[in-house]
């Protein structure tokens, strides 16, 4: 069905998806590895390219590629990747653009892992690398290199909620050259849409907003032309990172409700988010729709809602940290984001408690730096949990 023309909402529900010829309201799961020729000569064809049609599982699949062009279609790309989970979309977009001698600018405060894979594997291939600030633009500029290849972008950044503004960072990597990826995963393309804003790829990790129902993992690579987009589908046929038939079902089930999740979800953000910032055991608060926060004008600017992801600093440091993961009982204690149910985590004693703790200060990861994923339950039931967990610190 072409979807062009219609609102967000219509492109969740139907852009991608078919009717088979069995008449299936929704698209089928082809679970099978492998796809049958009709004869030699629409085999050889298939291979040549000269006729479209299904070879292999890794190569494409009809209910993967029904979850690529919804992807493609809500982030307004060329054409979309569908990835086994988020850090095999992260490493399938370093390997298709980033060769030894080559450089990349990445955010400081970016997801561990994608930060870790560079520093451990990427290094050993001869990539050099530059984290900053990249909320400071002038940063950037000043990080490229002549042999500066990619410049990585995760806005909002994780666990720190610091903004990049996309449009600018693009107009200065696109004066030397430089392929923009951005992360999209705390945002979603209902918030934010970076192609719009001149990037080149999005990556997602699909098991946070877009699934949303925490059953998942899954990554995505959303490319904004034909060129980059066969430059990573090659990466990703050859790196083996594809998405299983079944998963892609599942994430193009759970996608369809991201509107109404994320409508929900940040309605009740902002009354938690209000909520806490007076409250007297909350050093400050960081949630891109409070008028305190300080790039609240760039959230504004290139986000059309605040999300549902915000970050507190107890009073109390590590101790008041875990006395409150200790003692929640409707917010459930685990990492991961973006799920219908609240999530609660506590990164100096969880998801950064190995990094060292001189390196953790630097990155905005304080002591008592509470992550909070706001689901979609009653928001009284949330601020009534949080309360009297607060009580015991
Ligand atoms: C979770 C996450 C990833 C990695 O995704 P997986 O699906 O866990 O592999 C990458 N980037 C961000 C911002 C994430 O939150």
């Amino acid at each position: 069905m072409d979807t062009k023309n219609l609102g967000f909402d219509s492109k969740l529900i139907h852009a991608g998806d078919f009717h088979d010829e069995k008449g299936s309201a929704v698209t089928p799961i082809y679970q099978t590895s492998t796809f049958v020729f009709k004869n030699a000569q629409h085999g050889a064809d298939l291979f040549a390219g000269k006729e479209k049609g299904y070879i292999y599982t890794r190569i494409g699949n009809p209910t993967i590629e029904a979850l690529e062009d919804k992807l493609a279609a809500l982030e307004n790309g060329y054409r979309g990747i569908a990835l086994a989970s988020g850090m095999a979309a992260v490493t399938t977009a370093y390997l298709a653009f980033l060769s030894a001698g080559s450089h990349i600018v990445s955010t400081g405060a970016v997801y561990g892992p994608s930060r870790g894979v560079m520093e451990s594997h990427f290094a050993k291939f001869g990539v050099e690398y530059t984290y900053i600030d990249t909320s400071d633009l002038n940063a950037i500029e000043k990080a490229i290199r002549p042999n500066t290849k990619m410049l990585y972008l995760e806005t909002p950044a994780n666990p720190t909620i610091s903004l990049t503004d996309i449009e600018e960072a693009c107009k200065i990597a696109h004066k030397h050259n430089v392929i923009v990826v951005v992360d999209n995963t705390f945002s979603s393309p209902y918030l934010q849409k970076p192609l719009d804003f001149g990037a080149d790829v999005v990556l997602h990790s699909l098991t946070k907003f877009i699934n949303g129902h925490a059953d998942i993992v899954g990554g995505a690579l959303i490319a904004k032309d034909e060129e980059v987009y066969k430059n990573l589908r090659k990466t990703m046929i050859y790196m083996g990172g594809n998405m299983d038939p079944h998963q892609a079902y599942l994430v193009a089930r759970g996608v369809k409700t991201l509107s109404l999740r994320l409508d929900r979800a940040q309605e009740s953000a902002m009354k938690i988010a209000e909520y806490l910032e007076t409250h007297p055991k909350i050093e400050w608060i960081k949630y891109p729709g409070l008028e305190s926060f300080e790039q609240h004008d760039l959230a504004k600017k290139q986000m059309s809602g605040f999300g549902s992801m915000m970050s507190f600093e107890l009073k109390g440091g590590h101790k008041a940290g875990t006395t409150l993961m200790d003692n929640v009982k409707l917010s459930t204690l685990a990492v991961s984001l973006g799920g219908v149910e609240t999530l609660i985590q506590h990164p100096a004693s969880m998801t950064h408690a190995g990094v060292p703790e001189n390196e953790r200060l630097e990155a905005g990861i304080t002591d008592g730096l509470v992550r909070y994923s706001v689901g979609i339950e009653n928001v009284e039931d949330l601020i009534a949990d949080l309360e009297q967990a607060l009580e015991k610190i």
